[in-house]
C-alpha cells in the first residue's frame, strides 16, 4: 500500500480515527510508541516531523545533553489497530530526525536499511527482495521453572520427552514433534488465523502461509510476502506487535526469544533475499545446475565470508548462541547448500524453471527473531555487496549433514563454526568490521557493540539456575 499524507488525514476523518500511534523502532530492535490525539494531528506536523521525543530514554539513540528528537510519520505505514476498540486508533511508522534541521538520527534503524536500499543503486542494482520467516513462541503462562529447567527435573539432553505439554488435551507432542500436526493436537489455528487475518487487512502485509513449527510447545510461524527491504522491515516489526497483541487477547503470551525452551527447537528468523535489475533477479540462472547465477554465489561467498561478524547483529543476545547448536535445524557451522537444512545458507529448489525465476534466492538461516530485522537486512546487503565486490568465492555446496561431521570431516571441507557466544560474536565484529562501513557509520558499529557487551556482561556475572542443579552440592 501508499498513501499519500492527503489520503490519510482523509481516512482520519472518514474513520472516525480518534488517536493516533507514532510507532519507531530503536537501535536494539525494541518497538516504542507515543500517542497523539487525531484532531491536534497537522499536515505540517506529517511534513516537518513532530517534536515528541526524548532520544536519550530510549536505548542506544541519544546522550542527555543533546536528546531532541523529531518524529516524522511515514503516510505509506497507516493502520488501522482492531484491537483498539474503546478509542478508535491508527498507527505511523516513523523516521527519527534530530531537531533544528540536522538531518536524520544515523542510529535509527530504519535510516539504515533506507540506507542500504540507496546503497544497492550505487553498486548497479535496482533493488533487493525480503522474505523474513520469523518463528515465536506462544504460552499459555510463563513458568519460569519450566522454561528454564532446573531442580533435577526429569529429562536429560538425551530424552525426548516433554514434561509439560501445551497442545493438552490428549494429544501429547514430544520435544521436537510439534511441526504440522493437525487439529486439535494443534490448537493455535485460530490464533494464528486471527493474526493472519490483522496482518493483511489491517496492515496490508500479505501472509501466504501459517503453521505450528517444530518445537512442541506453542511454537509457530506465519509467513509473509517478500517486499521491498525497509518495508519488508516494517512488515516484521508489524508482524510482532501484531502477534504480542492478539496473544495478549487471548490471555496468552507472545515472545520472539530465540531458545526458551532447554533441548527443544528455538525460534529463527530465516532470511530468503534476491536481488534485481529491472525486471531481472540478479540471483537467476537457468543454466546453472541449481538456477543460481555467479552473482548470487558471489552474494552467499560475501555472507559465508562474513557469517561471524554478522552474527552479532543476527543474534544479538546471549540466549540467541543457546539456538545456533548442532541438531535443530538452526545453523552451527558456516557452509551453504541447496536442500540441506544444516547449513547456514540454503538454495531453495522446490520449482524449477522460468517460470519461478522470482522466487530464486538464498536463504539465510542464522537470523533470529530477537534480532532488530532493519539491522539485519542492512548488514547482510553490506555483505553480500562485499562479496559481490571481491568475488568471494563461497566454496562447494555441502549437500550432507554437516551436524554428523566430524571435527576433521570439517576442516577438511573448510566448513568453519559460528560464534558460540555473544563475547565471541562481537569479538568476530570487532576484528571484522569495515565492510558494514558503505551502510553502518563506525558510531552505529561502536554503539551496537557497547550494548551487547553489556548484556554479555549482565550474564556472564551471574550464575545459571541450571548451575545448581549440576554444582550446588560439590
Ligand atoms: N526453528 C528452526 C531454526 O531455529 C527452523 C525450523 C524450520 O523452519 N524448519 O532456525
Ligand atoms: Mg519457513
Ligand atoms: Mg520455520
Ligand atoms: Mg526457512
Amino acid at each position: 500500500v501508499s498513501y499519500s499524507p492527503d489520503e490519510v488525514f482523509s481516512r482520519i476523518q472518514h474513520e472516525g480515527i480518534q488517536f493516533i500511534d507514532l510507532q519507531f523502532t530503536g537501535l536494539t530492535g525494541h518497538f516504542h510508541h507515543t500517542t497523539i490525539s487525531a484532531n491536534t494531528f497537522t499536515p505540517e506536523q506529517m511534513r516537518d516531523g513532530l517534536p515528541k521525543l526524548d532520544g536519550s530514554s530510549i536505548i542506544g539513540f541519544t546522550s542527555i545533553d543533546d536528546s531532541d528528537l523529531l518524529l516524522k510519520p511515514d503516510p505509506n505505514t497507516f493502520a488501522i489497530i482492531p484491537w483498539m476498540t474503546e478509542n478508535k486508533t491508527a498507527r505511523l511508522l516513523c523516521d527519527v530526525y534530530w531537531g533544528e534541521n540536522r538531518g536524520r538520527l544515523s542510529r535509527d534503524p530504519r535510516g539504515i536499511s533506507q540506507k542500504a536500499e540507496e546503497y544497492i543503486k550505487t553498486q548497479g542494482f535496482d533493488f533487493s527482495t525480503w522474505g523474513p520467516e520469523v518463528e515465536f513462541f506462544v504460552f499459555d503462562k510463563v513458568h519460569w521453572d519450566v522454561l528454564t529447567p532446573y531442580k533435577g527435573q526429569s529429562y536429560s539432553i538425551e530424552s525426548k520427552e516433554a514434561p509439560w505439554n501445551q497442545s493438552g488435551d490428549g494429544y501429547p507432542m514430544g520435544l521436537q514433534e510439534g511441526y504440522y500436526p493437525s487439529t486439535p493436537a494443534d490448537t493455535l489455528t485460530p490464533y494464528r488465523n486471527e493474526c493472519v487475518n490483522i496482518l493483511n487487512k489491517n496492515f496490508g502485509i500479505l501472509c501466504d502461509n501459517h503453521h505450528h513449527e517444530v518445537a512442541t510447545a506453542g511454537q509457530c510461524e506465519i509467513d509473509i510476502k517478500y517486499d521491498y527491504m525497509t518495508n519488508a522491515a516494517d512488515a516484521a516489526q508489524s508482524y510482532k506487535y501484531v502477534i504480542r497483541n492478539v496473544a495478549q487477547k487471548y490471555g496468552k503470551v507472545a515472545t520472539m526469544m530465540p531458545k526458551p525452551i532447554a533441548m527443544d527447537s528455538g525460534s529463527g528468523m530465516h532470511v530468503n533475499v534476491s536481488l534485481w535489475k529491472g525486471t531481472e533477479n540478479a540471483f537467476y540462472d537457468p543454466d546453472d545446475e541449481i538456477e543460481l547465477s555467479q552473482l548470487g554465489r558471489y552474494f552467499c561467498g560475501g555472507i559465508i565470508n562474513h557469517a561471524k561478524a554478522l552474527s552479532a547483529i543476527c543474534n544479538p543476545t546471549t540466549n540467541s548462541y543457546h539456538r545456533l547448536v548442532p541438531g535443530y535445524e538452526a545453523p552451527a557451522y558456516i557452509a551453504w547448500s541447496s536442500g540441506n537444512r544444516s547449513a547456514i545458507v540454503r538454495v531453495p529448489k522446490h520449482l524449477k524453471g522460468k517460470n519461478y525465476a522470482n522466487l530464486k534466492r538464498l536463504e539465510f538461516r542464522a537470523p533470529d527473531p530477537s534480532s532488530n530485522p532493519y539491522l539485519v537486512f542492512a548488514a547482510v546487503t553490506a555483505a553480500g555487496m562485499d562479496g559481490i565486490k571481491k568475488k568471494m568465492d563461497p566454496g562447494d555446496e555441502v549437500r550432507d549433514d554437516i551436524f554428523k561431521m566430524t571435527k576433521s570431516d570439517r576442516n577438511k571441507r573448510g566448513i568453519g563454526v559460528l560464534p558460540k557466544s555473544l563475547g565471541e560474536a562481537l569479538d568476530e565484529l570487532e576484528s571484522d568490521r569495515k565492510f558494514l562501513n558503505p551502510i553502518y557509520t563506525n558510531d552505529v558499529i561502536d554503539k551496537i557493540i557497547e550494548l551487547e557487551r553489556r548484556d554479555q556482561r549482565e550474564i556472564s556475572i551471574r550464575p545459571h539456575p541450571h548451575e545448581f542443579y549440576l554444582y550446588f552440592d560439590v
